[in-house]
């Protein structure tokens, strides 16, 4: 793989929409030409990490087509990323409206800086798997179904892996970041407790809160050894 970025202009890979959002826009997924992908990056299923979008974009525009090698969203909840909010536009938190065994109708509590009281209340759906974007979400993993999910979020600063996948134990080690085994706190209706009930190995990857270039010069090639298949070997 060439560490010289090819081009940072459009995006010049496949794609294909797997759904709609409710407000008609496209649920894109980027894959490579020629072969399945096992591998399945994910970023912005929280609108207002859509940090995770902007590395990732530049992660896919900075290779050729012909290199990628996983699958790509670059955002799981485009309306929420235009309007700058965690929810979808109908309210919702994704990332809390899956069907798991442990999803529930409790709003959900979150805070928008790190030390804030966690009181902002948003749905979890009305049901679980309730919204477009889960649905479509779930019927791409069950028709790709990939060998490892990385979801991006931000800013916990984290590598989150319940099972301490050697994948895992690298991308902690690359990006000087902690290990461990949960958030620290539950996550009904999660998409990551939906993809262990799959038996899905997931890792939630929790960028830090730091400045763009610093981001950018640590997580970006990392991001691209996801997408590209240096990490293949370490896979189950
Ligand atoms: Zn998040």
């Amino acid at each position: 793989m060439s560490d010289s970025p090819v081009e940072f202009g459009p995006l010049r890979h496949k794609s294909r929409e797997y759904g709609f959002s409710p407000k008609g826009l496209a649920l894109e997924v980027f894959e490579p030409s020629a072969e399945l992908p096992e591998i399945l990056v994910m970023g912005s299923i929280h609108g207002d990490e859509s940090l995770s979008t902007v590395l990732l974009s530049e992660c896919l525009r900075s290779i050729q087509p012909s290199e990628l090698k996983s699958a790509v969203i670059l955002a799981a909840n485009p309306d929420g990323v235009l309007a700058g909010t965690r929810c979808n536009s109908r309210g919702v938190d994704l990332n809390r409206n899956f069907p798991t065994e442990n999803w529930s109708a409790e709003p959900v509590y979150y805070r928008n800086r790190p030390g804030s009281p966690q009181n902002i209340a948003l749905s979890p759906g009305v049901t679980a798997g309730s919204e477009a974007e889960t649905k479509a979400l779930i019927s791409l993993i069950k028709t790709l179904k990939p060998s490892l999910v990385v979801s991006i979020h931000g800013f916990l600063a984290c590598i989150d892996d319940p099972d301490a996948s050697p994948i895992a134990e690298n991308i902690a080690g690359r990006s000087g970041m902690e290990l461990v085994p949960d958030v620290g706190y539950s996550t009904p209706g999660s998409f990551g407790s939906w993809c262990k009930e799959q038996n899905i190995p997931i890792i939630t990857y929790e960028l830090p809160s730091m400045g763009m270039t610093e981001l950018k010069r640590i997580h970006i090639p990392i991001f691209k050894d996801l997408i590209t298949g240096h990490y293949h070997s370490l896979l189950k």
